[in-house]
Parts: structure tokens; sequence; C-alpha cells
């Protein structure tokens, strides 16, 4: 979850909660029973307002009601004063029974009568009617029942029902209700701080160690923290950059085992020449080449070693100002079928003498355009078909088939050849630095093992793939892709 939806989720939560909790102890508080002694009146809550407590006696003044229109004198015979009074006490209320100013009976417990002064005059009240009037210790509801008498005297009952133990005061009420908030907005605070720091806190932690362990240079243990919020995209972040550590690290471990190897080789690679140079110059010296023919043997010798050498040398020097990017590229957009319609003319041409058969086709759209050093792609092809007459078989003709063809985004070119063909172990390390398949040293055919290399960084170079496949004996087809441009596309100068 993300960190704002979080935020948002847990401010609705915070408002929401307390408000769900508040009903909650709302209800609970206005369910709970409100200490009301022994009496065993209906139900009493908390929560009751005057309107609840004058309606637990509706029934009774309704029959007190029907009295008034029947039976007025009910209202003065003592028994059912009394039975009517003791009814009323279950509701914990009490009759009160006034004929003209004079009380006629009056059923209020000890401390309970009201004060005779303030209740209402005759014809005050209409039935239903409601009135608070003050009792000797606290205030009550007041219902009156109006009855006339057969001697033309007015009655008034009045149904009386004690408020003031039922209905708590309002300031307590207040603080009820502001302790059980306090303690629901803890509640509240409490839930939502866990819930947030729970989320977070592993997180943090698990970052924190892995910072930890990337100071340390300890690479290898994985970042695993899976979600969508924020924190969990930083610590993804964080892996990415970890894993990018480690492949640096390992690359570096790689290439510094390759300029090993690259070393090793190359001082292979001289010492052998050089050491012929030696000892032939020494022959020379010591006399042991005495006749002159055997002398310009030896000097020849001298001459080819030192040549071969200087090939190495020239070379080296070649690869490594491409790859300290010492010799820029000239890109240029061009019209992909004239430039190798071109290639193949000249180079049947050339092949032609060297008794070796050429053929070309090529598929592509004749306006196909891409982006590239002529220059550099010529050297590419150079080499790769100089390879081929290098490492064909003696017994057999030379056949050099090349093609061009669409490959998507991709121009794909390929020279194949019938020649020597390379071994499987061979294969995959023809285009390292140095490299030369041990029948190639042996055979005698001269090299530096370092021309494949030079092809590869150069098509590498032009953000395209070189790779090769062959069979022992049989041939090899090395395959290169080059970017396409549609023709109407603007050429950007790329130059190094
Ligand atoms: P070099 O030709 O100077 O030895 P390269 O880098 O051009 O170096 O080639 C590396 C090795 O790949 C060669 O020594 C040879 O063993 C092998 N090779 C390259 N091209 C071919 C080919 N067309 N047929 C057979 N083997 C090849």
């Amino acid at each position: 979850m993300k960190l704002r939806t979080r935020t948002i989720l847990s401010m609705v939560l915070t408002v929401l909660l307390p408000i769900g909790l508040a009903l909650a102890a709302y209800f609970t508080v206005s369910r709970t029973k409100a200490d009301v002694g022994n009496t065993t009146q209906g139900q009493l809550y908390f929560s009751n307002t005057v309107d609840t407590l004058a309606s637990y006696t509706d029934e009774d003044v309704k029959m007190l009601e029907g009295w008034s229109r029947t039976f007025p004198d009910n209202f003065l015979n003592k028994d059912i004063q009394r039975q009517t009074n003791e009814k009323l006490a279950r509701k914990n209320s009490y009759l009160v029974v006034r004929v003209g100013t004079k009380i006629v009976y009056d059923g209020a417990a000890k401390g309970m009568h009201p004060d005779y002064s303030s209740l209402p005059m005759y014809g005050k009240l209409v039935n239903g009617d409601v009135l608070i009037i003050k009792l000797q210790t606290e205030s009550g509801i007041l219902k009156e029942i109006n009855f006339g008498k057969e001697d033309g005297k007015r009655g008034q009952a009045f149904v009386i029902t004690p408020a003031g133990s039922v209905v708590p005061g309002g300031e307590w009420v207040i603080l009820y209700y502001i302790v059980w908030l306090i303690v629901i907005m803890l509640i509240t605070g409490f839930i939502i701080s866990m819930l947030l720091y729970r989320s977070t806190i592993k997180k943090v932690r698990q970052m924190q160690a892995a910072t930890e362990d990337i100071r340390e240079g300890n690479l290898e243990t994985r970042i695993d923290v899976r979600g969508k919020d924020e924190l969990s995209e930083l610590a993804q972040s964080l892996e990415r950059m970890r894993a990018r550590l480690l492949a640096d690290a390992t690359q570096k471990l790689a290439d510094e085992d390759s300029n090993r190897k690259f070393l090793s080789s190359i001082t292979h690679d001289l010492k052998t020449p050089l050491t012929s140079i030696i000892g032939y110059s020494e022959g020379i010296l010591d006399g042991i080449a005495a006749d002159p023919e055997r002398q310009r043997k030896y000097i020849r010798t001298i001459h080819s070693k030192a040549v071969d050498m200087n090939e190495l040398l020239n070379e080296l020097s070649e690869f490594s100002k491409l790859d300290l990017h010492e010799i820029p590229y000239h890109f240029e957009k061009i019209n992909v079928n004239d430039y190798f319609d071109e290639f193949a003319e000249v180079t049947e041409e050339e092949l032609s003498s060297d008794d070796a058969d050429f053929s070309y086709k090529n598929t592509l759209d004749a306006d196909t355009m891409m982006i590239c050093d002529p220059a550099q792609i010529k050297r590419v092809l150079h080499n790769l078909v100089s390879n081929a007459l290098k490492y064909c078989r003696v017994d057999e003709r030379l056949q050099l088939k090349f093609t061009v063809s669409d490959a998507g985004d991709f121009i794909q070119a390929s020279l194949e050849d019938n020649g020597k063909g390379i071994s499987p172990d061979d294969l995959p390390h023809v285009f390292e630095r140095l490299f030369r398949a041990d029948k190639a040293r042996n055979t005698g055919i001269r090299g530096s093992g370092i021309g494949l290399s030079i092809v590869k960084k150069i098509i590498e170079d032009h953000g395209g793939q070189i790779w090769v496949t062959s069979r022992l004996n049989e041939g090899s087809t090395f395959y290169f892709l080059l970017k396409k441009v549609s023709p109407d596309e603007e050429t950007t100068d790329i130059s190094d």
C-alpha cells in the first residue's frame, strides 16, 4: 500500500474509529440501567429524557382520564387512591389529588412531596401536557388529569415522577463522555500508530541491515522487500543498486582475469618470435651459419619473425586505440544496397585471382538505409574475407557466400565459407583478444588472434551484434547485425 494511501487511510481511521467507538460507547452507556433503588419500575436508562420518563406513566394517565369522564368519584375513594399509588410506585411515580385548593391525597415517599404551591392551577394544563416541578429534594415530572365533582367542585389528579435520581446531572454526562472520548482517542491513536509502526519498521530494519552489508562489502545478500509503497520501492531500488554493484564487482574480477590472461598470452606471443630472432642472430654471430646460403636463410627467418612481431604490435595498438576511443568513428547515413553491392563487386574481383568463388545475395528493399562508419565496416568485411582465405582447406576450392537480408530493425549480413571450420571447444573464444585456435597456431598460418576481437568491437560500437556458427572441416558462417534507419529519419552525428 502506498504511503499516501496509508496516510489517507489512517486519517480516515482516526476520524471513523473514534466515531464508531463513540457510537458503541454511547449505546453502551445509554443502555446502562440507572440506579433506581429497589423500585421495580420499567426500564430506566441514563439516556432517558424527560419525554421517555414521562411516557412510562402514559397508560396509567390514560386510565385516570377514563375515570375522570366516567367515575370521577374513584379519585376520592381512599382504597382506589392507595391502589393506584401502588401501581404508580412500580414506575417510580406517585399520585397526588387536589380538590379546589385542598390536597386530599399525597402518595409521595419521604422527601419526594411536591411543593404544593408550585402545582398548576385548574385549567392551566391541558390533558397530555407535561410539567417539570420542584419536589422537596429534586425535580419531578408532572402530568395532570382534571375531574369534576358532583357538587360542582373542581378536582385535579397529579401523576408525579421524580426525575433527579434517574437522569444524571448534565455536567456528569459531559464528564462521562469526555472520559470515554479520551479513552477512545487513546485506543485509536495507539492502534493507528502501531499499524503504521509495524508496517514501516520491518522494511526500515531490512534496509538498515542491507546498507550495513553493502558497507562491509557483502553484496551477496538479497534485499527481499515486496510491496508497492514508497518504502518498498526504496528497498527495491536499493536491491537494484546491490545487484548492479555485484554485477560490476563480478565484471571487474572477470576483466582483471581477462587482463591477466591477455598479458600472459601477449608475453608468450612476443617471446616466441623474439626467442627465434635471438637464436638465429646468435647463430650468425657465433659463426654457426658459416656459408652465405645458410646466413641468408637465418636472416630471412629473423626478418619473418620481426614482421610477425610488428604485425602483432600494430594490431594491438589498433585494438587499444579502438578500446580507448582514440580512433573516432565517422558515422554516416548510407544506402545499404549501394554499399554492399560495391563491396561485393570489389571482393569478387579480388577473389577471382585467388582461385575462389564468391556469390552475393541481397534481399533488402532498395531504399534501406543504415547509419555506420563505412570505413570501419569495410574493415570488418575485409577481416572476415581474409580469414576465410587464410583458413580455407588446401584440397577444396574456397566458396564464399555473402548474404544480406532484413532482420526487423536490423540488417543481417553473413559470410559463409567452406573452410577448415572451428572446433566446438574453440568456437566460444574466437572473438577473444589474442585467441588463435591451436590448429591455426600449429599450421603456420600467420595471424595475431586480434582480428576478430577488433571486428567484434567495431560491430558492438555500432550497436550491433556478431556471432559465428561452424563445423569442423565443413566451414564457418559469420553473422552480424547493423541498425537500420528509415530513409526520412534525421541523421544525428554520433561520432565519438
Ligand atoms: P588470426 O586470424 O590473426 O589468428 P582472428 O582473431 O582473426 O585471429 O581469428 C581468431 C581465430 O579464429 C583464428 O586463429 C582461427 O583459429 C579462427 N578463425 C577465424 N576465422 C576463421 C574461419 N573463417 N575459418 C576457420 N577458423 C577461423
